[in-house]
């Protein structure tokens, strides 16, 4: 009988501990820090989790979202500088390619994703810029050859018409017939 009771013990000063470290979230109503979950679910994607929560001071109801949060390499620029990762960045440039195609963001976005998801694996720690910029075109390159050309005529800094020319031809060899 002794036994189990300290079993139990243990079990609630564990549970304790975990609401003071780390179920502690600021009440909106009150402020006061501790709250307490009553319902946890969990997303379909699983990507994120939404934790219904009980203020333990003044029973104020409130949510709190839980979401994935996927760590970037440090991008390593031409020039030797190293710079925080910016998905945004991409996502502009990819934007300004494909003007104003219907349904282009949504399409825009899991492009972003692709070319993230791929990052991320290749290059966990560190990545030179250049490396983003051959990703991103050659994932254009072989499904949106005019979004492809925008985005290559920015990136490469074509400066006359002969570097565009050239680029198309290449492109036009290794499309399918
Ligand atoms: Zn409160």
């Amino acid at each position: 009988m002794r036994k189990i009771l300290c079993k139990y013990e243990i079990l609630t000063l564990i549970k304790d501990l975990v609401y003071i470290f780390y179920l502690q979230m600021k009440c909106p109503k009150c402020g006061h820090l501790y709250s307490k979950v009553t319902d946890t679910r969990v997303s379909v994607d699983m990507a994120s989790i939404r934790r219904r929560r009980v203020c333990l001071k003044c029973g104020h109801r409130f949510f709190t979202n839980e979401i994935v949060c996927v760590e970037y390499p440090i991008v390593i620029k031409r020039d030797g500088r190293e710079e925080e990762f910016d998905g945004e960045k991409i996502k502009a440039g990819l934007l300004k390619a494909f003007k104003k195609q219907k349904g282009i963001k949504e399409k825009v976005n899991n492009i972003v994703n692709g070319i993230l998801a791929e990052v991320v694996s290749k290059y966990p720690e560190k990545v030179q810029s250049e490396k983003i910029g051959t990703i991103v075109m050659d994932l254009l390159r072989a499904s949106e050859p005019v979004a492809y050309l925008r985005f290559a005529s920015v990136y490469k800094n074509f400066e006359t018409a002969k570097d565009f020319a050239l680029e198309f031809e290449q492109l036009s060899l290794n499309l399918p017939k």
